[in-house]
């Protein structure tokens, strides 16, 4: 059993940035620059907005973070969007989701300009993924891929299964997983809250893609021997022991699973890590693109 150690492709990735953007500012042109928004006070999206932006900084890249107060309201939040797609330093423009209930997420979404787009969200983005074309693949889908490849971890003709569907993650990694691609030509399966017999599904998977948002929720006897298993839950567990008060937990029962599988990310130090990794790379052909 080989663990998909996040942290040692990442570094690897964010090497190979680093360099890059170096190379760009010996050129005398400016480095590439990612703009985060921001929206209330969410500990976790606080977390992850600051691992974003600390990313940038460690492989060269400019980043502003524009933070709105929780009750903010969304012609305001439009308004910053229409800002950045205006700014022609700024490259890549993420708004951190969820978003508060009063802000339609799609019309946040649908505001940014596609070629800003670095999570990949935006639907004209979806569709060239959907048809194949390039584009920017969103952040944690485009962090497996990149996982897979960087453990070559074989693909072609295997049966996969991606448990979710939302368009963030479940969906977007069954069209990546089954298009005509290097790390895709797999036979995909997607379950979602509606499937029955979802472990017997599952027992036919050489590669699961768990992500749910269920701790622990894929147990042993849902894995077949030899598996890939690859763990994108993220879920704070209150835990009056842990320093913080919670632990991260993923979608799969490490402790059981791992023994039965033949690669498996840990979490955490699997898949999030991988996902900021897919982020910087959008940026950066953001910026190649707007600068092509
Ligand atoms: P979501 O809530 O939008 O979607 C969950 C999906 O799981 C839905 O499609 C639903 O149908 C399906 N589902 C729910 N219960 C199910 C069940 N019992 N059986 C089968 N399917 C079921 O969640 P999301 O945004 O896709 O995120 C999923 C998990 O991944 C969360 O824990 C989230 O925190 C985590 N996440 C991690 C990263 C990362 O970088 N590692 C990035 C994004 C999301």
């Amino acid at each position: 059993m080989i663990i998909l150690d996040g942290k040692i492709a990442s570094q690897a990735i964010k090497e190979g940035l680093k360099n890059q953007v170096q190379s760009i500012i010996n050129q005398g042109k400016r480095a590439p620059h990612l703009a985060a928004i921001l929206v209330g006070n969410n500990g976790a999206s606080e977390t992850y907005v600051a691992s974003k932006v600390k990313n940038c900084e460690e492989i060269g890249f400019e980043s502003s973070l524009i933070r709105l107060e929780s009750d903010v309201e969304e012609t305001k939040l439009l308004e910053e969007i229409h800002q950045l797609n205006n700014d022609e330093k700024i490259d890549g423009i993420l708004v951190q989701l969820p978003l508060p209930k009063h802000i339609s997420e799609q019309k946040v979404i649908e505001a940014i300009n596609p070629k800003k787009d670095v999570d990949g969200f935006h639907p004209v983005n979806v569709g060239k993924l959907v048809q194949g074309l390039e584009t920017f693949i969103p952040a944690t889908p485009y962090g497996i891929m990149l996982m897979l490849e960087h453990f070559d971890i074989p693909t072609k003709g295997k049966h996969a299964v991606v448990i979710g569907r939302s368009n963030i993650v479940g969906r977007p990694m069954s069209i990546l997983l089954s298009s005509n691609t290097k790390r895709g030509n797999c036979t995909v399966t997607v379950c979602h809250s509606h499937t029955p017999n979802l472990n017997e599904i599952c027992l036919q998977a050489d590669i699961i893609v768990a992500a749910l948002g269920k701790p622990e929720f894929v147990k042993a006897d849902m894995v077949k021997n030899g598996a890939v298993v690859i763990d994108v839950g993220i879920t704070r567990v209150e835990d009056a022991t842990a320093k913080k008060g919670f632990r991260i937990k993923g979608d799969v029962a490490y402790a059981e699973v791992a023994s039965k599988t033949s690669a498996i990310t840990p979490v955490p130090g699997g898949v999030g890590l991988m996902t900021i990794a897919g982020l910087l790379k959008n940026t950066l052909q953001a910026y190649q693109n707007n600068n092509a």
